[in-house]
């Protein structure tokens, strides 16, 4: 289990450590992404997902994910 999670927001798929304890987000809530980028989480419909993986993210979260995830 790696300390991030993806969720859908502003128009792309973002990473977050911000985790909460009950592993949902909000829909409108405000989170940092892996990216650094403060985006509004959106409601995580089948269309959400298939939005583009954010590029910095993504390539934060392999480096979390090979670094055995320790934060
Ligand atoms: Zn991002």
């Amino acid at each position: 289990m790696h300390p991030f999670r993806w969720v859908p927001a502003d128009g792309g798929r973002h990473a977050t450590a911000d985790v909460r304890l009950a592993g949902a987000y909000a829909t409108g809530e405000t989170i940092v992404a892996l990216c650094a980028r403060k985006v509004t989480v959106a409601k995580s419909t089948e269309v959400a997902w298939l939005w583009p993986t954010c590029a910095e993210c993504n390539s934060e979260a392999h480096a979390l994910a090979e670094s055995g995830a320790e934060r």
